[in-house]
């Protein structure tokens, strides 16, 4: 993204606070301060860190990283995978394969990689202090306010303003809960096991190069490797009744993840042979939300439209949201920025979302032998017919932000 000569409008945001240091907010601070804006982020934990787990980054994230000067960066840390596969719980039997690698990179002009989410995380601060945007750790964001003059919001001991306030504070987001109201995010019924395990400590078969989902009755758990092959990422998603703890994300214990997968596939039980740490997430979601921004107040990321992880995109999605953000800011006063932006990324969002939503279904073989039957069509429609397959990857992967007309 080329800097660009603003017109001075009034009501052009010169100034700006991103509450949440998370990829999201790193990323549309990153691009803001490329351009010239005055960018603060406050963020609640006392260091900058993400937790150990991996995330597939595809290209249409990709192209978003490589306009923001990241994905040189990242190249060191990534592993390429060959192929994504749906393979059988028990027998292993594959049934999809599509394949990634080069293929994808000539296909949609940018890599699909795996990436160690601090890797991500490290890079996008190290950017953002080289861009100049200004990082508060311990710093809570408390309330919020507005007036014709400007955004103001409220923290332990002191109050800070600004044009404009970015909330990019994730799933639990407080700037959406001061624009909309206190309302609880819904249990989806599912929680997810994360972890990642040295490659070198992983007895028997060794893991295929691929970013594979096996696919159990009533569960699922995803593999694959990450920085350069060393480690391989897993996420095992299990169905539940309830979640009874506080907290969304606990510690989880390795004994009863194991104790979940008894009688899978090799392949898997190895890798959870050789876990010695996990952690355990509540999946939630949030019903589509009536708006995304007040005068001058906006939203991006889990924020606005956390999903289940079952299109690997959530990430991606905060990624798209914060070019399409620093986009319009740069070219339009703030109100008009705000809508170009909410028009442009809601119906994308929540297309991805719902896709989320229905790939728990077909992971999880809902409906017994007519859910494996599923499976089994899909294979063989991916075989005879692969334009489909393509064209729903197309709509996701070859969607590209950086040359939509804004
Ligand atoms: C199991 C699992 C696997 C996933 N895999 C993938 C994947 O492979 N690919 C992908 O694209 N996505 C994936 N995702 C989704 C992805 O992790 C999220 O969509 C993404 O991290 C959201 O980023 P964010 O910046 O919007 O929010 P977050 O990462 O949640 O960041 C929010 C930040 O705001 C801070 N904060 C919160 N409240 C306040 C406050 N009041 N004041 C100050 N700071 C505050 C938080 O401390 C945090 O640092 C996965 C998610 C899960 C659960």
């Amino acid at each position: 993204m080329s800097k660009e000569n603003t017109v001075a409008h009034f009501d052009q945001a010169k100034h700006v606070i991103v509450v949440g240091a998370g990829i999201g907010g790193l990323t549309v601070a990153l691009g803001l301060a490329k351009q010239g804006f005055h960018v603060r982020i406050f963020e609640q934990t006392s260091a900058l860190s993400e937790v150990g787990a991996g995330l597939q980054l595809s290209p249409n994230a990709m192209k978003v990283l490589r306009e923001f000067g990241i994905k040189d960066r990242l190249e060191s840390h990534a592993f390429t995978p060959q192929k994504a596969c749906i393979r059988d719980y028990h027998s292993g039997r594959y049934y999809l394969e599509a394949p990634l690698g080069k293929h994808i990179e000539q296909r949609y002009g940018a890599p699909y990689w795996h990436i160690h989410r601090a890797d991500l995380h490290k890079e996008l601060v190290q950017a953002c202090y080289s861009a100049g945007v200004e990082i508060e750790l311990d710093h809570k964001v408390l309330g919020y306010r507005e007036d014709h003059k400007n955004a103001t919001v409220l923290l332990e001991n002191s109050t800070e303003h600004a044009d404009i306030v970015i909330g990019a504070d994730g799933i639990h987001s407080k700037m959406r809960e001061l624009m909309l109201g206190v309302q609880a995010p819904i249990f989806t019924g599912q929680v997810a096991w994360r972890g990642t395990v040295p490659a070198a400590a992983i007895k028997g078969t060794m893991m295929e190069p691929n970013a594979t989902v096996w696919a159990g009755p009533n569960k699922h758990l995803v593999t694959y490797y990450l920085r350069g092959g060393e480690w391989v990422n897993f996420i095992a998603v299990e169905e539940r009744a309830e979640w009874r703890s506080e907290s969304w994300r606990e510690a989880g214990d390795v004994e009863e993840l194991r104790s979940k997968f008894v009688g899978w596939h090799p392949e898997v039980t190895s890798v959870l042979e050789a876990c010695d740490e996990t952690f355990l997430w509540a999946l939630n979601g949030r019903p589509t939300l009536p708006k995304w921004h007040d005068e001058r107040l906006v939203l991006l990321g889990d924020a606005c439209h956390p999903m289940l992880p079952f299109m690997a995109q959530g990430a991606a999605m905060a990624i798209e949201d914060a070019f399409v953000l620093v986009t319009t800011l740069t070219k339009y006063p703030f109100k008009d920025a705000f809508e170009k932006y909410e028009s442009v990324r809601k119906p994308r969002a929540t297309a991805v979302q719902r896709q989320s939503r229905d790939n728990a279904a077909l992971y999880h073989m809902h409906g017994g032998w007519e859910g494996r039957l599923k499976l089994k069509a899909l294979g063989v429609a991916s075989k005879y017919f692969s334009r489909i397959i393509e064209s729903k990857l197309d709509n996701i992967y070859g969607h590209d932000v950086t040359t939509l007309a804004l």
